[in-house]
């Protein structure tokens, strides 16, 4: 029997080596049966994960082969081991640096709609002396991408080699790029995939696409956004608090401090849903006019970061620091130098009719009285997806200009016919803004006449970790 199966795994290998022109040396192994294991439920190694990172990365495997693995890790989970091995593979697929000093931290969230924090809290953050070096990613899912959104500035790089992020983190203390082929590049590859493929809510996955970038950025730090609620990819506490684990393990197996925060997502963060009016918004944030939420969210996670760098002596000293930060508008400085260091206009910053902006807009109006009780933020977050404001496809082109404005939020007061949100939308999209405009009313929001019996906070649990 052993005999026979493997001669059928010598076939099986040949025929795949043929069939994904795979690389000789990887001849043990053979992606249609580590996909066949996964998908059984049962443990891969640690040379098959390795392999097929380092075949998918390389292009020896196809896009059709990684996607169907992640779908058997998405149905099937990964054991606190194999999610260990899959971090470590996407983390050496590329460069790995370290900056050996306490002072660079980063932050990272694991998405939500609305969620712009890190072109607040990274300025100010690095106004207060932390060094910065934010590897960011594009759209996921329902959720907008930092890339994405800042690179609706005009001519603002996201691409920059290893040298000149070393070059910017002297000059300004931040600097903000996409993935490369230098850092992490099987996320990459991964992130771009899963996000056309529903693969997303997944805590290995999750956690080995997180913490491979954020390690191979050379931080001492980081300081983790974990949301959960309707517009996360966690759902509950449980979910959020498991994940919360599984990357402060990872986290401490590397010598790193870090602060999770639980945070809530089952509304938008902020107003702003859309790549320029979010920018938009984080600049009024940085001029001291915010919403409350957001600015309350970006200067607690700001002042973890401070404190991390041990530029405070506590969390709450920290934030304090972020708070004058915004008020002497020195984190509002520290964004404009951000965006020209890397080849935008400052001009942005007090000119918003550079931002793209669709002309026409729509105003969502309450179908009833009482009060917003609920609200679905995927569904929100799809709407601009189905605007253009997100991909569908990788190949997808972001369109920068559409996005909505939500006016009502969890607990808000709202009288029948009154402005609920407001959709900007291109001329050609009467009819998708009409569709979007009659589910927000129908589905998106649960109006009733008593307000909601409570509010979760924003900030549910901070941990800190140090390494030491
Ligand atoms: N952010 C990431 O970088 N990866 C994920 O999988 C989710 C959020």
């Amino acid at each position: 029997m052993t005999y026979l199966n493997n001669a059928f795994f010598l076939i099986m290998s040949q025929e795949m080596i043929k069939d994904s022109n795979i690389k000789l040396e990887g001849f043990n192994y053979s992606p249609y049966q580590i996909i066949q294991k996964k998908r059984d439920g049962k443990e891969l190694t640690k040379g098959e994960i390795e392999w097929f990172i380092n075949s998918y990365t390389s292009g020896d495997i196809p896009d059709y082969q990684m996607a169907a693995l992640l779908m058997a890790i998405y149905l099937k989970d990964m054991s606190v081991e194999e999610t260990k091995f899959l971090t470590d593979a996407m983390l050496y697929s590329g460069q790995v640096l370290n900056f050996n000093d306490q002072k660079v931290i980063d932050k990272h969230s694991t998405g939500g709609v609305g969620d712009k924090t890190s072109f607040i809290l990274g300025p100010i953050a690095a106004s207060c002396g932390v060094k910065v070096p934010m590897i960011a990613g594009r759209g996921l899912g329902h959720t907008g991408g930092t890339v994405d959104k800042i690179e609706c500035i005009e001519n603002f790089n996201t691409s920059l080699s290893l040298d000149q992020l070393q070059h910017n983190l002297d000059q300004t203390n931040i600097v903000l790029i996409g993935q490369t082929k230098d850092i992490a590049p099987a996320d990459k590859k991964i992130y771009a995939l899963r996000d056309v493929t529903a693969t997303v809510e997944s805590i290995p996955l999750i956690t080995a696409s997180i913490m491979s970038k954020k390690l191979a950025e050379g931080t001492s730090g980081i300081v983790m956004d974990i949301k959960t609620g309707s517009g996360a990819f966690m759902k509950n506490l449980k979910e959020a608090r498991a994940l919360a684990k599984s990357i402060r393990n990872t986290a401490l197996r590397f010598n790193k401090n870090i602060i999770t925060m639980l945070t809530d997502m089952n509304q938008p963060l902020g107003n702003a849903v859309g790549n320029s009016l979010e920018i938009i918004e984080c600049i009024e944030t940085l001029k001291g006019k915010g919403p409350k939420d957001l600015t309350h969210l970006s200067v607690s996670l700001a002042g973890g970061m401070i404190y991390l760098a041990g530029l405070s002596k506590t969390l709450e000293t920290g934030i304090k620091m972020a708070k004058n930060s915004i008020s002497n508008g020195k984190a509002l400085a520290k964004f404009r130098e951000l965006i020209i260091s890397q080849g935008g206009s400052g001009d942005y910053i007090d000119d918003y009719t550079k931002f793209p902006v669709a002309s026409n807009i729509m105003e969502i109006k309450a179908p009833q009285s009482g009060y917003l009780n609920q609200m679905d933020g995927i569904g929100i977050g799809l709407s601009l997806v189905d605007l253009g404001g997100g991909r569908k496809k990788s190949t997808d082109k972001i369109d920068f200009a559409v996005g909505i404005i939500v006016h009502k939020k969890l607990g808000d007061k709202v009288t029948k016919d009154h402005s609920l949100a407001s959709l900007y939308y291109h001329d050609h999209q009467q009819e998708i803004a009409q569709a979007i405009c009659h589910k927000y009313q129908n589905e998106y929001v649960v109006i009733k006449s008593t307000k909601p019996k409570q509010m979760t906070p924003l900030i549910m649990e901070t941990k800190i970790n140090w390494s030491k």
